[in-house]
């Protein structure tokens, strides 16, 4: 089972079954999407954005074409896209449940993660038995937010309970920062301090020269990473199938280097966002 992790909405990305077909040309059996983002991170340039604000869906225009994405298909994992600022946030969270969404996904691009009512959001989430896939590391968007996602900020998450959360892209440039934390939280864990259960999302970002070290690492630090790290591309409905097919081999090539056995693929490639996703 191939698990594409993260992608996103892109508005003109809006073929159904073109995006299942390239899903079928990159081999992928299952890919989590995100809903279209919130108004407060439209204006940047990132994640297949820079549209004009106003033309940026509502919130439940957002998750009603998320729904319809994965109405169309059991394949298409819906995660809806939250801004836990919104004045509305709590009641967002429960449309969302209650409209069938397989988890959240959040930027901090002007909050910490552990400031006080983001947390509140990440709690009614975990109590909804859902996941949250957060971006970490540098952001590009409209100007200074980086600082928001570097991973120790991520830690108050841990005491959530039953929180299951990712962070998207090893956190790069600070993907030692990133395996570190994960190494306190499984800590924390080990000793029965907390229930939260931690993920990291592989996907680009982390630029090539980046990429096997930081596998060589994962593999190598003795934190059981091999059962916290998911696969995905940071692609979008607007699917390229050749370039999930680069990062493929780009991993493949990796893995062999790290003498990754099997079962450690299957959690990689699936098993993990499987557990994440709570499929
Ligand atoms: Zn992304």
């Amino acid at each position: 089972m191939l698990i594409d992790c993260h992608v996103h909405t892109n508005l003109e990305g809006t073929s159904k079954e073109g995006f299942l077909r390239a899903l079928d040309a990159a081999g992928v059996d299952k890919a989590v999407l995100f809903s279209y983002q919130p108004a407060s991170f439209s204006a940047s340039a990132a994640a297949g954005g820079g549209g004009a604000k106003e033309n940026v869906p509502d919130p439940a225009a957002a998750l009603k074409d998320l729904m319809e994405w994965a109405a169309y298909s059991d394949r298409i994992v819906p995660m809806f896209w939250i801004d836990p600022l919104d004045e509305d946030a709590q009641e967002q969270v429960d449309r969302a449940v209650a409209a069938g969404v397989a988890g959240f996904k959040a930027i901090c691009n002007r909050y910490y993660p552990g400031d006080s009512r983001p947390m509140e959001v990440w709690s009614r989430i975990a109590a909804a038995g859902k996941p949250i896939l957060f971006h970490s590391g540098i952001l590009y968007a409209d100007g200074p937010c980086s600082n928001y996602n570097r991973p120790v900020g991520f830690e108050p998450l841990f005491d959530i309970p039953g929180l299951r959360f990712a962070l998207a892209h090893v956190s790069w440039p600070w993907h030692d920062e990133c395996l570190a934390v994960y190494g306190y939280w499984h800590f924390r864990r080990d000793v029965g301090a907390v229930t939260s259960d931690m993920f990291i999302d592989t996907c680009p970002g982390t630029p090539r020269i980046y990429r096997e070290e930081v596998m060589r690492k994962i593999y190598g630090i003795g934190y059981d990473l091999e059962d916290g790290i998911m696969f995905g591309t940071d692609g979008s409905t607007k699917y390229d199938a050749g370039y999930t097919e680069q990062i493929l081999a780009m991993d493949k090539s990796a893995l062999d280097s790290c003498g990754a056995t099997a079962e450690q693929r299957e959690k990689y490639y699936g098993k993990n966002a499987a557990r994440f996703l709570g499929l």
